[in-house]
């Protein structure tokens, strides 16, 4: 969309009341092939897929907030593909690509920003171990660099490297492609996309139980009446678990509060984000110049949206030890989304054991990152019946195989 100077005007006096809609409003059909359960960017992607790739668009999200609300618009935006295992590897590392082309995909500008990751190392053991995950990262071809404390510094001068300092830092390692990337903007853009292609977008449509037919489901009952569908997708990160059991069905799940919080604005003084695997602490700044923070899940499963004060405490004690010049900041904003955390940190994309039904969920506390691949891998499950090939490894069936894929030392921490 283009507006002229006198266009653009027109909008600012007229409170935008002329501007047209990004994505329409719509109100629920009585039946649709597809149906999606969540207005985050794992439901939006998945819809915009469906439609994309498969041809699908009798298509509707329904999304019991407004889009993009839950974690998708509560996260720190990290995009980054350095995972252990080739499956994982395989799966974040697609998504990365499909996000370093998604801004023109979409015609929305996502502001992918890949000013690289840098791994802090704390002692001897971290950095031990951080040769064997660079060498893991480069043996699934996925570019990364040991660094030294020097190299370290040279990309975030602000840190405190010296020797003396409570967490010394001795080294690290790099994805220079890694980065950050406009989380509303992710949300926006495939919502406006799928829109055009002719997805509904329902807002505001609480699903409150699955229609059954045959032992098969057959579409939902909402707040807004009951729709139906010969399929319906389950993306909806935090509750995936409560909607598991309004259909019948147990997931390994447990939901946690993961916080974050901002400082005031600042000029730019870290242009890398920094994680410190160590004390769970990340920073790095936003566009606007405030410095993000973040760390450690509560460690008690809850779904209030507050997080304790003890974690808050922690995080800021963290990065005031990595940054001690930001001791002077003030604290602009802390909030907290649920996030649903499956017992081998790796997520679960495919059918569940009701018929016609099918999930997206267990991204825990690194979804964002995966919002492209698990929109493209639930589409195409849900368009086919047959798992994504990058799928595959990640079904529910394999808490009964037991072909788990132990992510924790990659994903256990924030992002
Ligand atoms: C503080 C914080 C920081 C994070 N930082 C990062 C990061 O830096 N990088 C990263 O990769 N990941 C990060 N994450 C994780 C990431 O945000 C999530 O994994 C991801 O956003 C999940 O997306 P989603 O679309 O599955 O879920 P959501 O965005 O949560 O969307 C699910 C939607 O389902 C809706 N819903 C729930 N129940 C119903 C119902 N009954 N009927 C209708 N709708 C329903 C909800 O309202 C919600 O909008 C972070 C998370 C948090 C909380």
């Amino acid at each position: 969309m283009r507006y002229s100077a006198w266009g653009l005007l027109r909008g600012a006096l007229s409170g935008q009341r002329h501007w047209p809609q990004a994505w329409r409003d719509a109100v629920p059909k009585p039946r649709y092939d597809v149906i999606i359960v969540g207005g985050g960017g794992h439901g939006l992607a998945a819809a915009y897929y469906l439609a994309k790739n498969h041809g699908i668009d009798k298509v509707a999200v329904i999304e019991r907030g407004w889009i993009g609300g839950g974690n998708t618009g509560r996260n720190t935006t990290i995009v980054r593909s350095n995972y252990l295992f080739p499956e994982s590897a395989r799966l974040y590392d697609f998504s990365l690509q499909l996000y370093e082309s998604l801004s023109q995909a979409l015609n929305f500008n996502i502001m992918l920003s890949q000013r690289g990751l840098v791994m802090l190392a704390h002692s001897r053991h971290d950095l031990d171990a951080m040769s064997r995950w660079a060498n893991a990262m480069r043996m699934n071809g996925i570019a990364a660099e040991l660094l030294t404390r020097d190299q370290v510094g040279a990309l975030a001068p602000a840190l405190d490297l010296s020797p003396q300092a409570r967490l010394p830092v001795l080294g690290g390692f790099t994805q220079r492609r890694a980065g950050t990337a406009r989380h509303d903007a992710v949300a926006w853009g495939y919502a406006r996309a799928a829109s055009a292609l002719g997805v509904d977008i329902i807002q505001n449509c609480e699903v409150v139980d699955f229609i059954k037919q045959d032992g098969r489901v057959a579409g939902v009952s909402t707040s807004r009446g009951r729709i139906g569908a010969e399929r319906v997708g389950i993306a909806a990160a935090g509750h995936s678990s409560v909607l598991a059991k309004l259909a019948g069905f147990r997931l390994p799940v447990t939901s946690y509060a993961l916080q974050a919080m901002v400082s005031e604005p600042i000029k730019p003084v870290l242009d890398t984000v920094i994680l410190s695997p160590g004390t769970g602490a990340y920073v790095s700044q936003s566009d606007k110049g405030e410095i993000v923070m973040g760390a450690m899940l509560d460690l008690f499963p809850s779904y209030a949206q507050r997080g304790s004060f003890a974690v808050k405490q922690a995080i800021i004690a963290a990065t005031l030890e990595l940054f001690p010049s930001f001791s002077r900041l003030n604290l602009m904003r802390q909030w907290a989304g649920i996030v649903d955390v499956v017992h081998d940190s790796s997520p679960i994309i495919g059918p569940t054991p009701i018929p016609n039904l099918y999930i997206n969920c267990g991204w825990g506390t690194g979804g964002f990152k995966a919002i492209p691949v698990g929109g493209w891998t639930l589409a195409h499950v849900l368009a086919t019946q047959k798992s994504h090939p990058l799928a595959e490894a990640f079904q529910l069936e394999r808490f009964v195989t037991g072909r788990l894929i132990d992510e924790a030392a990659a994903s256990g921490i924030a992002h």
